[in-house]
């Protein structure tokens, strides 16, 4: 006997992970997941899941599924190493062996694996693209594109970056403000509708180890061993780890735009890229870099747009779940981790015996209060280690691309220092523990359903 109803709008990391963790541990919750896309779309490259989020697979029980897909064959877990190499020699200023839980996956088997764990007979309803919710007492009514309408007690956008449901709430939220004679609050809440760009365009491409490779790129450090490597340099970074079981090589390339930060974005989010576009300005890069984009194919270009400080995740018996509500740069490798706590979290509030369709916004506001503060610093956080990979945060404010490739303009304990402020950055998945969330959260939801 189902105690309320839920749609999950898109089929995403957030919405399969949702899904996953409501029948995991809510069971008697009833679902349904809208996909607005004909089918499953195969695209993006890698992506990686830090220590704080496999504790969250072992608790949902999917840690062998996963297991079958990550890293690089035998060895799911990979080190990191920062290098400075926009210059001659390039140098090592921060080396992490294999102690982190980091697991690396490329995104699609990721979400296929997450499709399959959906049990039956929930599949996923494609081709159901929503354009508007209403809510009220009684229900939600959600419209489709295909002119259809469906109805649920409680309703998560797991929409991504462009969400529907974000504008919708948002355009609520604004019109409210008009109407009420707060013209100025309006215009802020209306600017929440649309994600903005980060001033960072990202290149991804893949190289395949299983295909014919020449000597030197065999014994290159990139590709011979199991090691996420971030090549930084004034304005720019080249990022390489394997995904697929180590059959392919993943490579990103990332590109500051001075002045950018904050704009809206013109032009196609995502596009096609040439070998031509994904290599320029790496003349004076080092030996281990130019291995590399020798190598390079064709791949995707992406404009790195991103959702921040959002005022409210939730509106009443609406949230906002994932990049919908958080997405952010890519630079910690946390916006697919982060997108699979709120899902988690989520699932634990609503599967409380005390939690009805009566209180379930009461739920939804001990989600907003501790997952929103926490998405919101994790994404400040993936920009300043962006800043640190491209050599632009304030204390680089004199170096120039030119003084930055003579290798002398930063000194070794300068690059030290950067190296451990990236640890700093990376701190959080460690030393914190999901766990512990949702058991300050379950304390906070006891002590509002009591009234204290
Ligand atoms: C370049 C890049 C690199 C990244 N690297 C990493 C990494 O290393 N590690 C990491 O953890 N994260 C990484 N991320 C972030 C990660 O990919 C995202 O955080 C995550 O995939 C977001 O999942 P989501 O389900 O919230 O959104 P999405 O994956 O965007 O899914 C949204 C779904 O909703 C559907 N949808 C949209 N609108 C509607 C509608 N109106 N009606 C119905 N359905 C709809 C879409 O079709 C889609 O299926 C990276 C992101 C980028 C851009």
């Amino acid at each position: 006997m189902s105690k309320f109803t839920v749609a999950i709008i898109g089929a995403g990391l957030s919405g399969l992970a949702l899904a996953i963790s409501l029948q995991r541990f809510a069971p008697d919750v009833d679902f349904e997941i809208y996909e607005g896309a004909a089918e499953l779309a195969e695209i993006g490259a890698g992506i990686g899941l830090a220590p704080r989020t496999w504790a969250m697979v072992q608790a949902l029980g999917i840690e062998d599924t996963l297991l079958k897909i990550s890293g690089d064959g035998d060895r799911p877990m990979i080190s990191l190493v920062h290098r400075k190499s926009d210059q001659a020699e390039g140098v090592d200023f921060d080396r992490v062996e294999v102690t982190e839980r980091n697991y690396s996956f490329h995104r699609a088997d990721l979400q296929n694996a997450f499709l399959q764990l959906v049990q039956p007979p929930r599949q996923v309803r494609l081709g159901k693209r929503v354009l508007a919710y209403e809510q009220s007492d009684d229900g939600i009514v959600l419209r489709f594109q295909d002119g259809t309408t469906a109805r649920c007690d409680v309703l998560f956008g797991c929409d991504g970056i462009r969400s529907v449901i974000r504008a919708a709430m948002y355009s609520q939220f604004a019109d409210a403000a008009q109407r009420a004679g707060r013209p100025e609050e309006a215009a802020e809440l209306r600017s929440h509708k649309a994600a903005v760009f980060s001033g960072e365009e990202m290149y991804r491409c893949l190289i395949r180890k299983d295909q014919l490779l020449p000597d030197e790129l065999k014994n290159h450090p990139a590709i011979s061993s199991s090691v996420l490597i971030v090549y930084c340099g004034k304005n720019k970074h080249l990022v390489t780890y394997p995904i697929a079981q180590g059959r392919i090589i993943n490579v990103g390339v990332g590109i500051s735009i001075p002045g950018t930060e904050g704009t809206i974005y013109e032009g196609p989010w995502t596009s096609p890229a040439g070998k031509d576009d994904i290599v320029k300005g790496f003349g004076s890069w080092e030996p281990q870099v130019q291995e590399i984009i020798k190598h390079v194919d064709s791949g995707l270009k992406w404009a790195i747009n991103v959702v921040t400080k959002l005022p409210t995740f939730i509106q009443g018996r609406v949230a906002l779940v994932g990049d919908a509500a958080h997405a952010m740069c890519p630079h910690l490798g946390a916006g697919a981790g982060q997108c699979i706590e709120d899902a988690f979290m989520l699932a634990h509030l609503l599967a409380r015996p005390d939690i009805t369709k009566a209180n379930a916004s009461t739920a939804l506001q001990v989600y907003d209060e501790i997952r929103r503060p926490f998405t919101q610093i994790i994404s400040e956080l993936a920009r300043r280690r962006g800043q640190l990979h491209h050599l632009t945060a304030p204390q680089f404010a004199d170096l120039t691309p030119e003084l930055s490739a003579t290798g002398e303009a930063l000194s070794m304990d300068q690059l030290w220092e950067v190296g451990k402020t990236m640890q700093q950055l990376r701190d959080w998945q460690d030393g914190s523990s999901v766990v512990e969330d949702v058991a300050g959260a379950m304390q906070r939801l006891d002590w509002i359903l009591a009234g204290a």
